[in-house]
């Protein structure tokens, strides 16, 4: 049985982990490998590699992180194809899903090789008589990430590289579900030439969770997650000293008018839905069919959702792969048949689905749920899976309403062909990304990703400028060069003269 180990200072070490936990093929439901689980010791072991190589690192030149950022890409790309078959044997995503991550990951990568222009400083000059002022930012330290399983690169992706190319160093937490591809990226970094101790990952659960939070050496923690782990990390981090971001779950409502394409609108509602059977913090889950294009949206989306392949990730002929885990399996399953019995209609039925040959594997088909009201689980709650639940709003004032009643607001999107539509709704919605006949709004890695309301605990998003603040701390300085004498400290509050 194959251990994945930790990565600390610069090489795989089990450090003194005796805890570990199985990691899944979710396709055939077996157990493909073992992960050590670090204890409070091990976290400590990394922040010290950590903490020695800021002393160097933090110091480092522009040019040489900026080199390392461009090698790291460059090997990211050569990677790829094995990335993509380890992330999607340990999550179950489908090969071609798990490239995509990687690419929209490798943008961040891409933006921090630009950091150079994102740590420009400001300079006023004469701000006063021989006074200049310029302000310029620095490293915050050692600083950590703890992501979640669904995005086993693209989302450490999103901390790691801006973290570094600013000067810190840093220690990832990924997902015990599927560790593989953090050991895979810490020997890419290592080879473009990273020195040892700036990036280190420690596996592990709730234990190695608490240590990060509570060690005294790190300064700041970026988390993705669940709502409720988001917010105790938050907490917890802050009551500790850091500087958080966490970032949680969500409920993405699609709204479609009816002078949608509603064709079109379909495509993108089953592609966003049941791509990576759901498992996306972007996923639309809800749709929010207004006035009469309900009836023939629910048509079309059933031909599509009866049309998704659901077969292992590693063959190419399957849309949608299996779900995480069992227990995922089992909670989507359950919602089904509560929205069913609550008065649901269940369009597509998922539930009784089995790929044959992988009986054993965690495999749930797409279900298509009409008339869902917002008083049901399905609604209420994040089901995380290939369920898609249709409301039915009779203006977009209502869909609009129903969204900003809804706790989570990560996403939205809404097809139209109405500008007039689409302009009131991106200024009414009560939502941090938004589409506009595009399904999964993610934003390029040069803005920032960020949700409102409990999507996003704290006030900061992620990545991009947003995350060059996150990672770092301004200095303002105030100079005088003054020619020869003639000045004289006063005693009274200084203003400009
Ligand atoms: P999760 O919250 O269960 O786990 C996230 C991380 O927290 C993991 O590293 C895990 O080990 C750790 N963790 C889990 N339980 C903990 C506990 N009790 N105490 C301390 N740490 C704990 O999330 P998940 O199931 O891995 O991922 C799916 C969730 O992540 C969904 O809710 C999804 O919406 C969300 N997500 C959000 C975004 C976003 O950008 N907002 C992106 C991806 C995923």
């Amino acid at each position: 049985m194959k251990t994945i180990q930790h990565w600390i200072g610069g090489t795989a070490t089990a450090a003194g982990s005796t805890r570990t936990a199985a990691v899944h093929d979710p396709a055939t439901g077996q157990q493909r490998a073992q992960v050590l689980l670090a204890g409070p010791a091990d976290v400590d072991s990394a922040v010290a590699a950590a903490s020695k190589a800021f002393a160097s690192w933090g110091d480092s030149s522009l040019s040489q992180r900026v080199k390392v950022m461009f090698a790291f890409r460059e090997l990211l790309v050569k990677h790829e194809d094995e990335l993509a078959r380890v992330i999607s044997a340990e999550h179950g995503k489908v090969v071609d899903d798990a490239r995509g991550e990687i690419v929209r990951g490798r943008e961040v990568v891409e933006y921090a090789c630009g950091i150079a222009d994102a740590l420009k400083g400001s300079f006023s000059d004469q701000v006063s008589r021989d006074v200049d002022v310029h302000n310029f930012r620095t490293p915050l330290g050692v600083v950590a990430g703890i992501t979640p399983f669904n995005f086993p690169i693209m989302v450490p992706l999103w901390m790691h590289p801006i973290a570094i190319a600013t000067g810190n160093t840093f220690v990832l937490k990924p997902s015990e579900r599927d560790p593989s591809a953090s050991a895979l990226v810490a020997k890419l970094y290592a080879e473009a030439g990273l020195p040892d101790g700036v990036f280190n990952v420690v596996n592990g659960d709730k234990t190695a969770v608490d240590a990060i939070l509570d060690h005294p050496d790190i300064a700041a923690v970026s988390f993705v997650g669940s709502t409720p782990i988001a917010r105790y990390v938050h907490e917890r981090g802050t009551a500790a000293g850091k500087r958080v971001q966490a970032l949680g779950g969500a409920k993405n409502h699609a709204v479609v008018l009816p002078d949608a394409d509603l064709e079109y609108a379909a495509n993108h509602l089953t592609a966003a839905a049941f791509g990576s059977a759901g498992q996306r913090c972007m996923a639309i889950s809800v749709g929010v069919a207004v006035g009469s294009a309900g009836d023939r949206l629910v048509e079309i989306l059933e031909r599509k959702a009866r049309e998704v392949t659901v077969g292992p990730g590693s063959d190419p002929a399957s849309d949608m792969g299996p779900v995480v885990t069992a227990a995922a399996r089992d909670r989507v399953v359950d919602t089904v048949t509560d929205a069913a019995g609550q008065g649901a209609t269940v369009v597509v039925d998922g539930r009784e689905l089995t790929v044959a040959g992988h009986e054993d594997g965690f495999f749930v088909g797409p279900s298509l749920l009409d008339r869902v009201t917002t008083d049901m689980r399905a609604y209420r709650e994040e089901i995380f899976g290939p369920v898609l639940v249709i409301l039915r709003a009779d203006t977009v004032d209502e869909a609009i309403g129903i969204i900003n009643a809804n706790p989570y607001g990560n996403g939205t999107a809404i097809f139209t062909g109405s500008g007039e539509a689409a302009r009131r709704f991106q200024r009414e919605v009560k939502v941090g990304m938004i589409g506009v006949n595009v399904p999964i709004p993610v934003p390029m890695s040069y803005y920032s990703f960020g949700g409102w309301k409990d999507s996003l605990i704290g006030d900061s998003p992620i990545h991009g400028p947003e995350g060059v603040r996150f990672y770092t701390r301004a200095k303002v300085v105030t100079t005088r060069w003054p020619d020869t004498g003639g000045h004289t400290a006063a005693f009274s509050f200084p203003t400009s003269s």
